[in-house]
């Protein structure tokens, strides 16, 4: 797999510090595997109002899982449900766009590293895992706290 080397550098970097990595309290917590890659994540949502208050994770897998898991945590911590959701639907478009799709930095951020990605199909799976795992704590949380 060739990435760009910029984008090489920014997913490396996330994988070597992952940010916000570790559980904290949550009101949702799930578990998603990958198992073509063995990535994993147990992965806990905790919502205040209709506000992302944390996203905590504690992982293992590959590099493109891990960074994945790391910029997940950036983008939507601090956003409301509603625009978390919006940048969780712009990363999945740039995940399935086949290497066509560049991505908008400013509504991805760092996420954008990831569109080289797109051309392996096995990969993608590992770049989604932590945004799945998170879609899917968020709809939990949310039906245990209806705030939106
Ligand atoms: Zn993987």
């Amino acid at each position: 797999m060739k990435l760009d080397s910029m984008y090489q550098e920014i997913i490396l970097e996330h994988y070597k510090n992952p940010h916000g990595k570790g559980l904290r309290d949550g009101d949702a917590e799930v578990h998603h595997v990958n198992p073509t890659c063995g990535d994993e994540i147990t992965l806990r949502v905790r919502l205040d109002g209709a506000v992302i208050a944390d996203v905590s994770y504690e992982s293992q897998g590959c590099s493109i899982s891990q960074a994945s898991a790391s910029v997940l945590n950036d983008l939507v911590v601090g956003k409301s449900v509603g625009e978390a959701q919006a940048i969780q639907e712009a990363f999945l478009e740039l995940m399935q766009s086949k290497g066509k799709g560049v991505g908008d930095e400013d509504v991805l951020e760092d996420a954008v590293a990831f569109a080289g990605v797109s051309k392996f199909p096995a990969r993608v799976k590992c770049a989604l895992l932590s945004w799945m795992a998170w879609k899917d704590a968020t709809a939990k949380a949310l039906a245990e706290h209806p705030a939106v």
